[in-house]
């Protein structure tokens, strides 16, 4: 394993949550599977050189190699060492390729069992549209919204049993006969928890973020209409939290047109809900009206993929999972195992997952750099292989020419 070198220290975290970043962290890298490496060779020299440009060789990150995914397996006989998780939880902050999913054999997808054993409740996925960018949306410019997804509940969380097994005719015979509830012969059975302990975590972060960035509103988005004591609960305590925790910063939808003539209150935060299936028309038809959105898991698994979708597609699209202590920012495609070791897929969610964690660590001035390099590079038309052939007049490069256009970018 290669290490962070001799001059790299830990992030650490207090007991108040604050996070404290040296001026040369050790922060941990998994590559990936498939096109990982290419990507992960792009991203790395285009996060360093914004560093680089940004702090004049005052800050460095000293990167740590973890295992995880095919390498792991060759090298360990694991998809997933203990050593790694060990690493993660020391380094606070680490960054992800894309991962194989091995199919059948009834291994869990190894970026979902990350988010459980770090306990990384809130995948975070901003949507951004970056000029230059082929998007089906007639004005895409309008969208820019947050998603904060829960990560660890709903139907996510793993419970459930196949039709036939033991367990789910055990489960139907309990529901029968105690609960009065009898399901049809050979069903499959899935358990949906939601707990307040869960959504208010989510959606506190969700308003901590709005607050932080000066974001005008905070949508509730669920399916309560029908699962009232799940969804319907998400949106319930999404606005007792609102109202007891940060009182003083927000004020409801219902408020602003009962008591305020329509017009928000100067410097507070709108909370307001939405249906889930009219969010995804609302996403479409009037995306400037919304700006952060907390979401149960499932509805928000299908809505950051569609958001990802109007700005130009997942190839764009940054994200991270984070939890109280730990964040762990990645790749939102996947190994697209096809084009492995041809230097040609884009590079870009890899990137800009990487800008998403400068910015957390408090490295702003490095993050801009890095978003504005990839933005002027993509206006000039010079791209990869999957934009180029959506756009007219586009430079095709390899995925190593993108991150050489970006770093001819960063600085001017
Ligand atoms: P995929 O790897 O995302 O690839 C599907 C298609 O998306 C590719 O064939 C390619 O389209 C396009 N694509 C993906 N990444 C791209 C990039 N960086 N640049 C340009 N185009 C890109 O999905 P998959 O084939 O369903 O999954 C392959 C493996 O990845 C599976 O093992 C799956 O479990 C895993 N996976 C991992 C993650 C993750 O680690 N976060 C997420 C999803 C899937 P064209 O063919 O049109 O060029």
């Amino acid at each position: 394993m290669q290490t962070g070198g001799n001059e790299g220290q830990w992030i650490t975290v207090d007991e108040d949550g604050r996070m404290h970043v040296p001026d040369r962290p050790i922060i941990g890298f998994i590559e990936g599977d498939g096109t990982g490496p290419d990507i992960w060779a792009a991203s790395q020299r285009v996060l360093d050189a914004a560093v680089r440009a940004a702090y004049g060789g005052t800050k460095e990150i000293q990167w740590m190699e973890l295992l995880a995914g095919e390498k792991a397996l060759a090298q360990t006989g694991k998809w997933l060492p203990d050593q790694t998780v060990q690493d993660l939880r020391r380094c606070v902050v680490a960054i992800k390729g894309p991962l194989t999913t091995p199919v059948g054999g009834g291994m869990r997808s190894l970026n979902v069992t990350l988010r459980q054993v770090l306990d990384l409740y809130a995948c975070v996925r901003p949507v951004r549209w970056i000029r230059g960018v082929p998007s089906p949306m007639k004005h895409p410019e309008k969208v820019n919204m947050v998603v904060f997804r829960e990560n660890t509940e709903d139907l996510y969380a793993g419970i459930e049993w196949p039709a036939g097994s033991k367990e789910a005719e055990k489960m139907r015979a309990f529901l029968c006969e105690e609960m009065g509830v009898c399901l049809r012969e050979h069903s499959g059975i899935g358990v949906k928890p939601m707990s307040r302990f869960g959504t208010e975590r989510l959606v506190r972060r969700a308003i901590q973020h709005a607050l932080r960035h000066g974001m005008p509103s905070v949508t509730l988005v669920h399916k309560g209409n029908i699962m009232k004591y799940t969804e319907g609960a998400f949106r319930q305590w999404g606005y007792e939290l609102a109202a007891r925790e940060f009182a003083e910063n927000t004020v409801t939808e219902d408020e602003v047109t009962a008591r305020f003539g329509g017009q928000a209150p100067a410097g507070k935060i709108v909370i307001k809900d939405r249906i889930a299936d009219a969010m995804f028309q609302q996403a479409l038809l009037r995306p400037e009206e919304y700006h952060v959105l907390a979401t149960p898991n499932l509805n928000g698994d299908y809505l950051s993929d569609a958001l990802a979708a109007q700005v130009g597609g997942l190839g764009m699209a940054p994200g991270a999972n984070i939890g109280d202590r730990c964040a762990l920012f990645e790749a939102t495609h996947g190994t697209a195992p096809k084009y492995a070791g041809l230097d040609k897929v884009n590079p870009a969610s890899v990137i800009l997952s990487g800008a998403m964690m400068l910015e957390h660590m408090g490295w702003v001035e490095a993050a801009r750099l890095v978003e504005k390099g990839l933005e002027r590079t993509v206006s000039e038309k010079i791209v990869t292989y999957d934009l180029a052939r959506q756009m007219d007049g586009a430079r095709e490069v390899k995925c190593s020419q993108f991150a050489d256009a970006i770093l001819e970018r960063l600085s001017d």
